[in-house]
């Protein structure tokens, strides 16, 4: 059993209850066993053209490898109409494999840790949300980046029906 984070992204759509629905599928998986979930986020485009983003950070335990992890990742963005037109394009749904415990390597086709995660408020403010005291191989406590990604527009949404984002600062 191995510890993984993934990263939820949407801008199309009703993209929070998409990602509502995207973790309940991720969870129907034998060999997915959900820990923990973020708040939902609404983010400035970074790099990119199209609306706010929401965003969502979910830990796991899964018996997959990283690449049976990967394929369920994009089967279940194909579920929600995910297409590709252009990169960076504004997506249904993306789900990108931050972290998985005992896993570095640089491939294109899965590169662990996400090249990009220190450099994204959307995915440093749900992790350490769930995780304070991330520590990223090679770069660190992950709450060192926070002041270089201050400018970066986001805000944490409420709950609608729990009281869990209240619970924090
Ligand atoms: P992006 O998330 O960078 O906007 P895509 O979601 O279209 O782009 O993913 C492009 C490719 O990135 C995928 O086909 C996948 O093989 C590859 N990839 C490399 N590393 C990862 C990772 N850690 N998590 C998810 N996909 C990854
Ligand atoms: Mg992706």
């Amino acid at each position: 059993m191995a510890k993984a984070f993934i990263g939820f992204g949407g801008n199309i759509g009703d993209a929070r209850q998409i990602i509502i629905d995207a973790i309940v599928c991720l969870a129907q998986h034998i060999e997915v066993h959900i820990i923990n979930k973020s708040c939902f986020y609404q983010s400035a485009p970074v790099n990119a053209v199209g609306g706010d983003y929401i965003n969502a950070v979910v830990e796991i335990d899964t018996e997959l490898n990283p690449y049976g992890l990967l394929y369920v990742c994009q089967t279940i963005e194909q579920q929600f109409g995910r297409e590709r037109p252009f990169a960076n394009a504004p997506r249904t749904l993306d789900l990108d494999i931050l972290f998985f415990e005992g896993i570095q390597q640089d491939h294109s086709d899965l590169t662990i840790p996400h090249p990009r995660i220190t450099e994204r408020s959307f995915v440093v403010l749900p992790l350490l949300e769930i995780c304070p005291d991330f520590f990223l191989p090679e770069h660190g406590p992950l709450k060192a980046f926070l002041p270089q990604i201050a400018n970066q527009r986001i805000k944490r949404l409420t709950c609608k029906n729990c009281d869990c984002g209240l619970q924090l600062h």
